[in-house]
């Protein structure tokens, strides 16, 4: 069974897809795959528009935004009914990860942007300080395309949507073909909020739509989604010599340190490796344990997972995969980890009982990192856990991985887990919690390694939609600039005496 087929479609005609529910199977749609010369023409309309967009001031653009905000708040339950049907995720989680994330995030960007992009000044160095002023102004790049994943449909189209507009640029998102309804959905509200036409457009379609999205002339592209198409992203703005962030894939490590707090730190697995079914980008997929309290917190692990209910609509704790492919590379990871003598806790198979993709929550041990269960992104509700001689031990494992997104330490001692999130090689990490960095709307994300280039969110997500433009102004009128001219030897000795007495005299280090 496909999530995703091909219609047949008269020849000449725009391709289309249908789309089933993956817990249910169900057809709930079609989505037409638009084309090459569908992608220039929204380019071109979005540049248009991004001309007005770009002269509202930050109010003007934020009064938008909690418009989107207020209607996304009353429509709710609509919005989580389409993510249901095209993700097969429980309820909870559309509500926590999807709405309850959108929300928080339209509400920072516009109360925060005008603060954070606002034109300010530099405090300059030394002599430089008495001659020039320089202001740093951030200005649009113009028309941003976004191209999001399937496993966070509403979230992962509308974050960096949300920053790319308030930072005053127009919008392209190609959304998967695994989850294009979300998108739509999106493009609606934003449409009954009065976003000014032609800013923001959803492009459906597949694989083609997106390479042809990052050949249009945008301005930026702003990727999540796996490290084999990001490679294929970076490589098309190289050659157009356009900026681009990419979140990619992880494979994040959970270190338990042996003072840890077992049932904190049990139920922290069982959140980090089953949110979203283990379909979440920083999930914990990965569980180095101190082999003094292994087995206990093994136990504890295990009691919990056996108490999960699967299913889709109803009061579930864990739902479906999102589609056949991924559920063919759980398979895989899971069979590979058997023959290399992996052994399974509980789970491990098909839910039997249920029709759709579902896969039963996984606990396995006696693995090792010659296992792609270890080495490679599962994406799937697997608990892995390995005992490790010492926290040593612990951090050379978790730092032995191509990627570097995610990952979390538990110990009692606050400061010994600051001191190891320190030493891993990774792009965020928590405490006495699941990664859920992207959670945080001040905090900067992004991968280390092959999980990304760039950051999202905050200062630094908000500001990579603009170019940051130096304005240097001359104290003095330009005096000094204008003397330039004819060289003269007497200068230069000037200028040798001055660069003495600046770097190399005791005073010259005092004044700075
Ligand atoms: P893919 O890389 O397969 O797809 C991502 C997006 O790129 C989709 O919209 C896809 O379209 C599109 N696309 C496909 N081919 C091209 C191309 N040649 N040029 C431009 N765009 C293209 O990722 P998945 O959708 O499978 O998402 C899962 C991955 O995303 C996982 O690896 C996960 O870890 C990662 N991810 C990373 C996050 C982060 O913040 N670091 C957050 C969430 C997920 P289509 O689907 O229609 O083919």
């Amino acid at each position: 069974m496909a999530i995703v087929t091909p219609v047949d479609t008269p020849p000449g005609a725009r391709r289309r897809l249908a789309l089933a529910n993956p817990a249910t199977l169900e057809p709930i749609g079609e989505i037409e795959v638009r084309t090459a010369e569908d992608v220039r023409a929204a380019v071109e309309t979005a540049r248009k528009a991004q001309l007005d967009w770009s002269a509202l001031s930050f109010d003007d653009r934020a009064r938008v935004m909690r418009r989107v905000l207020q209607i996304l708040l009353e429509r709710q339950d609509e919005f989580i009914d389409v993510v249901l049907a095209e993700t097969g995720k429980t309820r909870g989680e559309a509500l926590a990860m999807e709405i309850f994330a959108v929300c928080d995030s339209l509400n920072y960007y516009a109360k925060n942007a005008s603060k954070i992009l606002k034109t300010r000044k530099l405090k300059l160095h030394g002599m430089m300080r008495l001659l020039k002023q320089v202001r740093i102004a951030y200005r649009p790049l113009g028309v941003v395309g976004v191209i999001a994943p399937w496993n966070g449909p509403l979230v992962l189209a509308m974050n960096p949507t949300i920053q790319a507009l308030m930072a005053g640029n127009a919008v392209i998102l190609k959304p998967s073909e695994v989850t294009p309804l979300s998108a739509l959905m999106v493009a609606e509200l934003f449409e009954q909020a009065g976003l000014p036409d032609g800013l923001f457009q959803v492009l459906t379609g597949d694989g083609e739509t997106g390479a042809a999205l990052t050949r249009a002339g945008v301005d930026k592209i702003s990727f999540t989604g796996s490290v084999e198409t990001g490679r294929k992203v970076a490589v098309a703005c190289a050659e157009q010599l356009i900026p681009c962030s990419l979140e990619l894939g992880g494979k994040d490590a959970m270190i338990v340190c042996a003072d840890s707090d077992l049932d904190n730190a049990a139920g922290g697995a069982v959140a980090g490796s089953f949110m979203n079914t283990g379909q979440y980008c920083c999930g914990t997929e990965r569980i180095y344990v101190d082999a003094s309290i292994a087995e206990a917190f093994t136990d504890k692990v295990v009691d919990r997972v056996s108490k999960l209910r699967q299913g889709a609509e109803g009061e579930f704790d864990i739902g479906a995969i999102f589609w056949p492919e991924q559920l063919a590379v759980i398979e895989d990871h899971m069979a590979d980890a058997r023959a290399k003598g992996a052994k399974v806790l509980c789970g491990g198979r098909r839910n039997p009982e249920l029709e759709g993709l579902f896969y039963e929550p996984t606990v396995i041990t006696d693995v090792d990192h010659d296992m792609k269960i270890m080495r490679e992104e599962t994406f799937g509700p697997i608990l892995a856990i390995m005992p490790v001689r010492d926290e040593e031990h612990a951090i050379q494992l978790a730092n032995d991985s191509k990627y570097g997104l995610g990952g979390n330490v538990w110990t009692r001692d606050k400061q010994h887990g600051i001191e190891i999130a320190q030493r891993m090689e990774t792009g965020s990490v928590c405490v006495n919690d699941m990664t859920m960095t992207y959670g945080v709307q001040e905090a900067p994300f992004g991968g280390h390694k092959n999980s990304g280039v760039g950051q999202v969110n905050g200062e630094t997500g908000l500001r990579g939609y603009c170019h940051a433009e130096p304005i240097i102004v001359d104290r003095f009128g330009g005096k000094q600039t204008a003397k330039m001219y004819p060289a003269s030897r007497k200068d230069d000795d000037g200028m040798q005496k001055f660069m003495r007495l600046l770097w190399g005299s005791s005073l010259g280090r005092r004044l700075g």
